[in-house]
Parts: C-alpha cells; sequence; structure tokens
C-alpha cells in the first residue's frame, strides 16, 4: 500500500492524493546514490549508515544537500549495482570536508 512520504497516511488508491496534503503529496526529496553490493549489505543493515561522496558542481544531488537544514525533511536512496535493490532512508547529516583540494561530502542516516 503506498503512502505519502510527509504524513506517513495511505493515499487514496486511485487518485493517489492523501487526505493531509489535501491533494498529490509533493515529489518527494530524495537524493540517489549507487553502492558495490558489499556496501549495500552494510547500508541496509544499518552497519554502515553513511556515503561519502565526491560531487560535481552544478548537480542536482549537491544543490539538495548544500540547502538542506535539519529541519528540513530529505530522504537518501541507495541503489545495489549489482541486483538493482534500492533502500531510503532518512538523512540525518550532511557534512562537507574537503581532502586535497577535493570537496567531498558525507551524507548519514
Ligand atoms: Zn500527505
Amino acid at each position: 500500500m503506498e503512502t505519502c512520504w510527509k504524513h506517513g497516511r495511505v493515499v487514496d488508491v486511485i487518485t493517489g492524493s492523501c487526505l493531509e496534503c489535501g491533494g498529490l503529496p509533493p515529489e518527494k526529496p530524495i537524493v540517489r546514490f549507487k553502492s558495490w553490493p558489499g556496501y549495500f549489505l552494510k547500508e541496509k543493515s544499518g552497519i554502515k549508515s553513511n556515503t561519502v561522496r565526491r560531487l560535481l558542481h552544478g548537480e542536482e544531488r549537491l544543490k539538495k544537500l548544500k540547502s538542506w537544514r535539519e529541519s528540513d525533511p530529505l530522504f537518501v536512496e541507495i541503489e545495489n549495482l549489482e541486483t538493482m535493490e534500492r533502500i531510503q532512508r532518512r538523512v540525518k547529516d550532511v557534512s562537507f570536508f574537503e581532502f586535497e583540494h577535493i570537496e567531498l561530502c558525507i551524507i548519514s542516516w
């Protein structure tokens, strides 16, 4: 059964609308990444609940991560590169750091 990402409420089967949104839920704020199977298993089980990424200027994902505030809902989706299985988690922290002049981003959930 499909639920509204914002309210957790089951949406209308036919129209897809949520009673609390008063219509279709807004687009889910999400950043998507792919992971190697070994990492994916750890990410799925919760042992590894972060990912470190190099993002390019102008990338939509980077814009979303840079403008993120703790109070904003943002989700991360990780896709297993081999099986294409996906998991989604709510982002808890976004941290940037520079290593050898390369800007890296740590996304934690
Ligand atoms: Zn809703």
